[in-house]
């Protein structure tokens, strides 16, 4: 196939400064979980970019110095010679396939309090630390601006040696240049604060420093905020005001501009609050301001889109993070006019967990994320069969459904029975709630994949039971048959249930209202699970005017979902739906007409009146058929298949992200010969200090 002409636009080269990008697809930098201390990890990761044609493929942060600690946010770090070589790793592999790369250099400020260095963070000012830590910034003098400034440079020359192609100066995103550029932080009173041309200062003269340092072989790119709210997040208006005038003062001094707006729950937003595009308001008149490059991102993943955006003239370059993760291939898929098989991104921001809790990024989209390396996993290849084997697999949820399309892949015989008419299990159901419409793309990509197999064989309404499957004769069974919500209120905070729940016709499980059923009244749902489901349940019942009171035991509602920066636009959607909030409670009983509820700390109860009662608190695997399977393998039952293994919910109930690797996991390593004590490369630093 070729690519439609359309996109033709896509693949221009374009110059950046001393550099020039084969094509407009740029992985902007983003967080991978790994920074510097899995450097396989992340060369491995970084590559696939390379090789799935993206011409620019950047670093996380990289901090320039021990006195710009994020830990145990796992960032990359250019501190001294050892540094360089796990750089190099990277850099040689995105050499190799005819990419640039680049790093963004990172001077820390008031966000990173140095608890593994135990320097002491420098900030514009001497102001809190702004992640939550009980330390201050030490107001920076001039001789800490010379220093920074030298550390800046450092790690640029450090940078150069690595092989690296394009240096950010990186002041957006809270970090110590964009306290200089913020009015409402920099407080200085000497040249590097008060009016807009003193506060540019320190970035232009880094600019500079970077561009005598390295300019002559690397380009200097400008990760810079279009937002004009003083720092207080998106207000959606076009670049303006102060921040407007201090981008005309820099406009042509940097080789590339990369736009964004701080607000991470803006400029990476889940799908659920944020559309695809959704800073264009802000950034559409940059590129009349500066004649350099510019790249800004939007979860970009039409490539209709993604030519528009190029020629109305909104940017150069289509930046992305989420959608070069969910599909490393999308330029070359774009370019073989291969659309249909782009695996899109679905706005779910579990890539961006791995930051939060400081291990490798995963992918509800794309299972081999950080897999590249550690277990050779490739986006694209997978190894062809080890035998003539059929498989069965039970259950076409998002595990049934990648098992099948990866076994159909390898080319095995696969069978795919599910028990209802349509394919997809709990993608289906969840993807009707408010908001989450985008995660029907977890079913379609592989609906669309297993439609081209004649290999992989679909039977609809076929629930199996354990006699069903022997009667098939499959060699393997994979048995991905789900899991249920929990009825009983059993959870991490009642391990025995909760009192009065059971047989209560006014208990609902999030399943009962997926399914369509309704409370009869004032309900009460109560989060003991953390992290979406009790909120989109609250904001359906909210939009059918039921009220809703939400219970959770921990401090805050949806907790969890502030590793995937959807948290604060959560509360605000919940607040404005009028849905009533109660935090550090427990649920003692339900009696049908109200729910006693015990505080966490004092033990103090009270009731809330409440015609229904809505336990979102765990779930059961529905794994009766993988036991009875055991037992007639155990049994040497006449027809048995060799094995049987359970896959996603059904094993162990999570998130899509976890059924979709669980079912690509079984995949790749049917009949493949796994090191059960060692089945993963164990990345580490070992690189010798300078
Ligand atoms: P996962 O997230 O692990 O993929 P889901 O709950 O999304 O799990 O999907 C499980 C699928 O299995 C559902 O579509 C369900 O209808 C199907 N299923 C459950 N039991 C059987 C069975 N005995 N035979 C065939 N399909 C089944
Ligand atoms: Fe997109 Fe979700 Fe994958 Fe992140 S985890 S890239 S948001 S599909």
């Amino acid at each position: 196939m070729v690519r439609d002409p359309r996109y033709d636009i896509l693949f221009e080269p374009v110059k950046i400064g001393p550099v020039t990008a084969k094509n407009r697809f740029y992985q902007v930098p983003h967080c991978t979980g790994s920074g510097s201390q899995r450097p396989r990890t992340l060369a491995g990761l970084r590559e696939v970019k390379a090789e799935g044609g993206w011409a620019v493929v950047n670093t996380e942060y990289c901090s320039v110095h021990p006195a710009c600690d994020d830990t145990p946010y796992p960032s990359a770090t250019l501190w001294d010679k050892g540094d360089i070589k796990g750089h190099a790793l990277m850099t040689e592999k995105v050499h190799a396939h005819g990419a640039l790369a680049g790093v963004e250099l990172c001077l820390g400020g008031a966000r990173m309090p140095n608890l593994a260095t135990r320097e002491v963070a420098m900030g514009v000012t001497s102001m809190p630390n702004l992640a939550g830590n009980p330390f201050q910034t030490r107001a920076m003098d001039l001789a800490d601006i010379r220093e920074a400034r030298r550390w800046h440079r450092n790690a640029a020359l450090r940078a150069r040696e690595a092989g690296f192609d394009i240096a950010y100066v990186y002041a957006t995103h809270g970090y110590l240049l964009a306290h200089f550029l913020s009015a409402r932080h920099n407080q200085r009173t000497d040249a590097y604060g008060g009016s807009a041309q003193n506060r540019v200062r320190l970035i232009a003269e880094i600019i500079e420093d970077t561009k005598e340092a390295v300019g002559d072989t690397m380009a200097v790119a400008v990760r810079f905020s279009a937002e004009t709210n003083g720092g207080g997040g998106g207000d959606g208006t076009p670049v303006h005001g102060e921040t407007l005038e201090m981008f005309e003062i820099l406009a042509e001094l940097p080789d590339l501009w990369d736009i964004n707006v701080a607000d991470y729950s803006l400029e990476m937003g889940v799908s659920r609050f944020v559309p695809e595009g959704a800073l264009e308001p802000y950034i559409a008149c940059i590129k009349s301001l500066t004649s350099k490059p510019v790249v800004s991102v939007g979860r970009f993943t039409s490539p209709d889109t993604m030519a528009s955006q190029i020629r109305r003239g909104i940017v150069d370059f289509i930046g992305a993070a989420r959608p070069s993760i969910a599909d490393p291939f999308l330029p070359q898929k774009i370019e073989e006019g291969r659309l249909e098989d782009i695996r899109e991104c679905i706005g779910c921001n579990i890539c961006y967990t791995g930051d939060g809790k400081g291990v490798p990024i995963r992918c509800t989209q794309n299972p081999t994320m950080s897999e590249e390396w550690r277990r050779g996993w490739h986006p694209e290849h997978v190894p062809v069969k080890g035998s003539q084997s059929r498989v069965l697999v039970v259950g076409a949820g998002p595990a049934g459904l990648e098992a099948a399309h990866v076994l159909g892949k390898r080319g095995y015989d696969v069978m795919l029975a599910e028990a209802t008419r349509e394919l997809g299990g709990r993608v289906i159901r969840e993807a009707a709630l408010p908001g989450l419409n985008e995660w029907i793309r977890v079913r379609d990509y592989r609906m669309q994949q297993i439609a081209k197999m004649p290999n992989v064989e679909i039977f609809r309404e076929s629930e199996l039971d354990a006699e069903d499957v022997l009667g098939v004769g499959a060699d393997h069974v994979a048995i991905a048959t789900g899991s249920h919500w929990r009825r009983d209120g059993f959870g991490p905070s009642n391990l025995t249930g909760i009192e009065g729940l059971g047989g209560r016709e006014q208990v609902l499980t999030p399943d009962d209202i997926m399914a369509g059923q309704r409370p009869n009244g004032p309900t009460v749902i109560f989060d003991d699970d953390h992290y979406y489901m009790a909120t989109v349940l609250a904001e359906l019942l909210r939009t059918e005017d039921i009220p809703v009171t939400i219970v959770t035991t921990a401090d805050s509602i949806a907790e969890w979902s502030g590793y995937t920066v959807e948290h604060s636009r959560t509360l605000s959607r919940l607040m404005e739906m009028g849905v009533d909030l109660v935090t550090a409670h427990n649920v003692q009983t339900f009696d049908g007409g109200a729910a006693t509820l015990t505080c966490v700390y004092s033990g103090r109860q009270t009731r809330v009146e409440a015609a229904a009662f809505v336990p979102v608190t765990a779930r059961t695997p529905q794994d009766s058929l993988f036991r009875d399977l055991e037992t007639m393998i155990s049994e040497g039952r006449k027809g048995a298949p060799k094995t049987v293994k359970r896959i996603g919910d059904c094993e162990a109930p999570a998130i899509i992200a976890a059924a979709v690797y669980s079912g690509h996991r079984y995949a790749r390593e049917l009949d493949a010969t796994i090191d059960r004590d060692n089945p993963l490369k164990h990345d580490r630093v070992f690189f010798e200090d300078a």
